[in-house]
């Protein structure tokens, strides 16, 4: 299929078109998706620096700090380990392992026995900031070996009332190692980086596809579309030549009487009445291409119609030496388009005469096989190919034998007649008389 520069270039905004709505449904997901899992993990955090902060100031801390300093509370110096929970009790049911710097007045860490040396070292980083009280900041201190450990921190002011004479009055900071949660959040991002990049080159691939899968039937329309436009501009060209010849030729002779020109006459009025029935061949399939045309059903008694249409055909085929007979065996009415089905037959019965030399029999049948209406019309003329049986119903098809027996045909007939036929939601088929001939079968439900 030839696909021209505008089908490509139409192709190619549909590509690019569908790549942005994947990228930007992507982005949004990509966006909600790491937002709801940070947000995840840090409320666990949070919550558990807002218990502590709650057990300090109403005094509620279940076991006081070890003064030793000895206890389990020594892993700062590794950011992989968080610091262990002072409050043996991780906050009431909080998840959280949290610590707390006490700030003496002067600013400097009241508490250093409680958190131990070590601890000390890495925590004395930390400054006394007053202007950051009850807001969530997150810190990170260095642990040496270009290693840092990062906390979220919450500083507070412990009132004086507060029973607890250690935080009494004093600024009080209270800690939760975040380094495993920023581990989570960072192998979050490159495996959602990852997962994006290959989501990408999926994107890529499925756009190609889709938009060359949605090009298709444009393709093909087009494709007929100049087929058609082609094929009718040959058709038209052929008589109007044979015309303006005949035409030009009876200017040649100024002084002759018409009795002596008939010829001419006559084959440029031929061509005229070809003329017409091609454009209103192509007028009745543009119409019904762009479904104006309805049909106009109507009660019809089926033998009467097909007798009163097929019997002056008697007479044409014997003017032609050849015989054509009527089997009309279909008793009671049908719904039916009268100017179509006429039509139908009409096209069906002029091919059977064309095609079919003289000496030959065409038989026409109309019949109710089960609840459909069977008109058949069968000749012993030349017969179709298997090949052209595939084709004939196409617009402007002529199969190469008919081509050279001049019927005058355009190759529109049949198409009308499938069309005539699908209309009435019935079928049309051909297949080979014998021991010559062809027979086209038409079936439309009529009950
Ligand atoms: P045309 O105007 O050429 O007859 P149609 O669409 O009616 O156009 O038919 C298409 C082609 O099908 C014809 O050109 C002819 O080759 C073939 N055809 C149609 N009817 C017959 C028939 N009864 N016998 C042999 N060939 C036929």
């Amino acid at each position: 299929m030839k696909a021209t520069n505008a089908i490509k270039r139409q192709q190619r905004k549909l590509f690019i078109g569908e790549i942005i709505s994947f990228a930007i449904i992507f982005t949004v997901l990509g966006f909600i998706i790491y937002a709801l899992f940070q947000n995840a993990i840090y409320s666990n955090v949070d919550r558990s620096i807002e218990i502590q902060k709650e057990q300090i100031l109403t005094n509620t801390i279940p076991d006081l700090p070890d003064p030793t300093g000895t206890s389990n509370q020594s892993s700062f110096n590794s950011s992989n380990n968080p610091p262990q929970n002072r409050t043996q009790n991780p906050g009431a049911g909080s998840p959280f392992q949290t610590e707390t710097l006490i700030f003496a007045k002067d600013g400097t860490i009241s508490n250093q026995d409680t958190i131990g040396q070590r601890n000390y070292q890495l925590l004395q980083q930390i400054k006394l900031d007053k202007s950051k009280k009850n807001k969530l900041v997150d810190l990170t201190v260095s642990t040496g070996n270009n290693l840092t450990s990062s906390f979220r921190t919450e500083l507070i002011y412990v009132p004086t009332s507060n029973e607890n004479a250690e935080y009494a009055g004093k600024y009080v900071i209270i800690l939760a190692n975040v380094d495993s949660e920023i581990m989570a959040i960072h192998s979050f991002q490159i495996v959602f980086l990852i997962t994006l990049a290959i989501f990408a080159v999926l994107a890529v691939i499925v756009s190609y596809y889709l938009s060359r899968r949605s090009m298709q039937p444009i393709i093909k329309a087009w494709n007929r579309q100049q087929e058609f436009s082609a094929d009718a501009a040959h058709e038209l060209r052929t008589p109007l030549t044979v015309i303006q010849n005949n035409l030009e030729y009876l200017l040649t002779k100024p002084n002759a009487k018409i009795i002596d020109e008939t010829e001419s006459i006559s084959n440029g009025l031929d061509e005229t009445r070809r003329l017409k029935k091609l454009t209103e061949s192509l007028l009745m399939l543009s119409r019904s291409d762009s479904n104006v045309l309805q049909l106009n059903v109507e009660e019809t008694d089926v033998k009467t119609f097909f007798n009163n249409l097929i019997t002056p055909y008697v007479e044409i085929a014997s003017s032609q030496d050849k015989s054509l007979r009527i089997e009309n065996n279909f008793n009671g009415s049908a719904q039916l388009d009268g100017g179509l089905i006429k039509q139908l037959s009409v096209i069906l019965l002029d091919n059977a005469l064309k095609y079919t030399p003289a000496g030959g029999t065409i038989v026409v049948t109309v019949a109710q096989v089960g609840t459909d209406l069977n008109l058949t019309v069968t000749d012993t003329g030349i017969g179709i190919t298997d090949k052209d049986k595939e084709n004939i119903f196409e617009r402007f098809y002529r199969a190469d034998n008919s081509r050279t027996q001049k019927t005058g045909g355009n190759g529109l007939g049949l198409s009308i007649a499938k069309w005539i036929t699908e209309q009435h939601q019935g079928t049309i088929t051909v297949t080979d008389n014998h021991p010559t001939g062809a027979k086209f079968i038409v079936k439309i439900p009529v009950k």
